[in-house]
């Protein structure tokens, strides 16, 4: 008897799991402090070090804290000026978090296809939807389908490979555009050398369990604009003007990460580069093991890329090998091995629908061929192994 259970879910006994944290540091000792401190809440050292060490790491100027990486998503949207009713350009292959993100400010998504080599949103038809389906009037853009302001663009950097950032900024800032990088699952890659959470005029990151690294739940605001910063920390925190009187002049959000998830996020911090070698090494072995078998792709890395290998992921061609990659999935349950689908893309679902898609049609073979691997960065060469020998068993006979 097979068991069955949710992609989202924790992998159980027995099952190689897809992506699990790995707590081995300085987390007991840092969050033993903030209990023997009292200090276990929003205020607290590990709050303010925490983000020193995130800008730091990302060589950027400011980074705040957050309570998960979808409010830091809400947050960056507002910081940039996106207003009920305008557009903002975002990827239909990703994880739906941004795409709400878009609709609590009250705005509306435009999905764009993925490009076919790195599965990142596709800079060619942003840039061909912004020139070709929008009017400029000297000082603002507007579609003309719908007449609504474009105000931003989110790339989205999946499973840790980063989006070609160059052209779309590049773009965005003759259109007047505001550029957030959503870097949930690519915190440790770099973009020609620029570290991915640091690549827009603001950035965003996540630390819930199954990222690269975790405080529990958590994420961060990343910006070198010190104005946008001291109203990302004035947002996040109830917007405060006196916080003797409690006098607030605009609406706020209770979006502070607490000094305990902080404390987790310096000793996870402390390892990330390890933890990205892991990665890359996995994604090494499964290209080793898996290349040659016929009708499966591997996630690969552009020139100028480099890669987290968040999640490890190849597509399945059921034209060249006998099963879908749906069928694939199942085998491997069989087999005790947790993998993933990608998402929806956002343009089918229907909690978006009715927004606009242009030129959509990389993003669904995407969807229909991919599957993720176990990728943990705790995976043993055994546990590797015995993934690359189901898969090679599973599509040869
Ligand atoms: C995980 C994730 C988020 C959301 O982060 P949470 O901390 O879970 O709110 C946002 N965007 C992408 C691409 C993600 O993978």
């Amino acid at each position: 008897m097979t068991t069955s259970f949710e992609p989202g879910a924790p992998a159980p006994e027995g099952f190689i799991p897809l992506c699990v944290p790995r707590i081995q540091g300085n987390e007991w000792k840092y969050i033993k402090e903030c209990l023997d401190s009292n200090f276990v809440s929003s205020v607290g050292p590990y709050v303010d070090r925490f983000e020193r060490n995130v800008a730091d790491y990302l060589r950027a100027k400011h980074a705040i804290a957050a309570v998960n990486g979808t409010a830091a998503l809400h947050i960056a949207l507002l910081l940039a000026g996106v207003k009920p009713g305008d557009e903002v350009l975002i990827p239909t292959l990703t994880f739906i978090a941004p795409v709400n993100a878009i609709r609590y400010v009250g705005a509306w998504p435009v999905f764009m296809d993925a490009e076919p080599d790195f599965w990142q949103m596709d800079p060619a038809k942003v840039e061909k939807f912004l020139l070709q389906e929008c009017l400029w009037d000297g000082s603002e853009l507007r579609n003309k389908a719908t007449g609504r302001r474009i105000r931003a663009i989110v790339p989205v950097h999946i499973l840790g490979h980063p989006t070609d950032m160059d052209p779309i900024l590049e773009i965005a800032h003759r259109l007047n555009l505001r550029v957030i990088d959503d870097a949930a699952e690519a915190l440790g890659a770099e973009y020609k050398g620029r570290k991915a959470g640091h690549l827009g005029d603001i950035s965003c990151l996540s630390f819930n369990g199954n990222k690269v690294i975790t405080t529990g739940g958590g994420g961060m605001i990343v910006t070198d604009d010190d104005a946008l910063a001291k109203r990302a920390k004035y947002l996040t925190t109830q917007a405060k003007d006196d916080p003797v009187e409690y006098i607030h002049k605009e609406i706020g959000y209770n979006y502070r990460l607490t000094n305990i998830q902080a404390a987790m996020g310096c000793a996870q911090l402390e390892v990330l580069d390890d933890y990205v070698s892991a990665k890359r090494k996995i994604a090494k072995s499964y290209k080793n093991g898996l290349e040659a078998v016929n009708g499966i792709t591997l996630m690969s890395e552009a020139d100028w890329a480099f890669s987290s290998y968040w999640l490890s992921t190849i597509l399945v061609d059921e034209s060249q090998c006998r099963l879908d990659s749906r069928a694939l999935r199942k085998q491997l349950n069989q087999k005790r091995i947790q993998s993933r689908p990608l998402w929806q893309p956002n343009h089918l679902s229907l909690a978006h629908l009715g927004a606009q898609s242009y030129e959509i049609d990389v993003a669904e073979r995407l969807y229909s061929r991919a599957v993720s691997l176990p990728s943990s960065v705790s995976l043993t060469e055994n546990e590797q192994d015995f993934v690359v020998k189901a898969i090679r068993s599973a599509s040869l006979d």
